[in-house]
């Protein structure tokens, strides 16, 4: 196990340039020869050896004999090119505690201008096995399957997020680096731990802001009480990687299983009835007016 803080610190430049050596040559290799490592970098083939070992000890990269010494990384390591890319560029300047495990991300407790929680991708994790008999290239020019997957999801949802904030109750997006997310840190527990006082109110609330997002022209396609955070007063909508545009082919059938979710589990805790159909045609419904057109009526 890396912990990410930690090993952060204990890199030197050189450890950074030959991790990001790694990480270009991962582009047309599986394994990255030495000799290409040291070229990319500019390091001396015996300093690039001494670096290699070092972060090999430390975990972040692994090594195999083929036909010639190659190294690869996994994801802590990327997770650390990302978070370095974050502190060059001043969006973070602290890094935490892990703070939840998802299906298809890490996610931890930063710092920056505000509070942040930075969400580590994960997606491609799972179909780790077939990367090496994937010798196609992807669209981004990478052979890299979990790299691919997984930098496409952060890159969907940041957009998403951007898209969506501030109209739509969700985190502020920050920054977006390789695979990951810097986004404002939101504390408070998941829907599904909380008793709400006025849960009519609450289910209320969340199908407005499903209306907004859709009057966005984005479903979240995800969503459920453990993508949902309570705060005092309000709500907060998470993890929108999954999201798809109000004119995606199997649009009517997600926002249905959207609300859906919603509403069974406003049902399974509260006993509360609310029918589908309805929840629906609101949602579906004309935009509501904002502020300002209604000042003029
Ligand atoms: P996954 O697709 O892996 O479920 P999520 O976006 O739901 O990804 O994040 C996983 C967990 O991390 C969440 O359930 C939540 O506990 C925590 N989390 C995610 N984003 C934030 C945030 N902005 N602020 C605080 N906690 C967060
Ligand atoms: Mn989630």
């Amino acid at each position: 196990m890396v912990n990410l803080a930690e090993t952060f610190l204990r890199l030197s430049r050189d450890d950074f340039s030959t991790l990001k050596g790694i990480e270009a040559g991962m582009r047309t290799h599986e394994w990255v020869p030495v000799n290409e490592i040291a070229r990319i970098t500019g390091l001396p083939v015996d300093k690039a050896d001494y670096r290699l070992s070092r972060l090999s000890d430390m975990g972040l990269v692994s090594r195999e004999t083929i036909h010639y010494l190659g190294y690869r990384m996994d994801f802590d390591a990327y997770d650390i090119l990302a978070l370095q890319d974050f502190s060059e560029k001043n969006a973070v300047t602290c890094i935490g505690e892990k703070i939840g495990v998802g299906k298809e991300s890490v996610v931890y407790e930063a710092l920056g201008e505000i509070p942040l929680a930075i969400k580590f991708h994960r997606e491609g994790r799972t179909s780790f096995k077939h990367v090496r008999r994937d010798r196609e290239h992807l669209s981004d020019g990478s052979r890299c399957a979990w790299i691919h997957a997984a930098r496409r999801s952060a890159r969907h949802e940041f957009s998403i997020m951007q898209r969506l904030y501030p109209q739509v109750c969700i985190p502020r997006p920050v920054a977006l680096s390789r695979h990951a997310i810097a986004m404002e840190l939101i504390c408070g527990p998941g829907l599904g731990r909380v008793t709400l006082s006025n849960p009519e109110e609450g289910l209320e609330i969340i199908l407005a802001e499903v209306k907004i997002a859709y009057d966005l022209g984005i479903i979240h396609a995800d969503l459920s009480e453990y993508n949902i955070i309570v705060l005092e007063d309000q709500l907060k909508i998470i993890d929108w990687p999954q999201a798809v545009p109000t004119d995606h082919p199997n649009a009517e059938e997600l926002l249905e299983r959207d609300v859906g979710n919603v509403l069974r589990f406003f049902d399974r805790k509260y006993k509360l009835k609310a029918s589908l159909e309805d929840a629906l045609a609101g949602i579906k419904g004309p935009a509501a007016p904002s502020a300002a057109a209604q000042e003029v009526e």
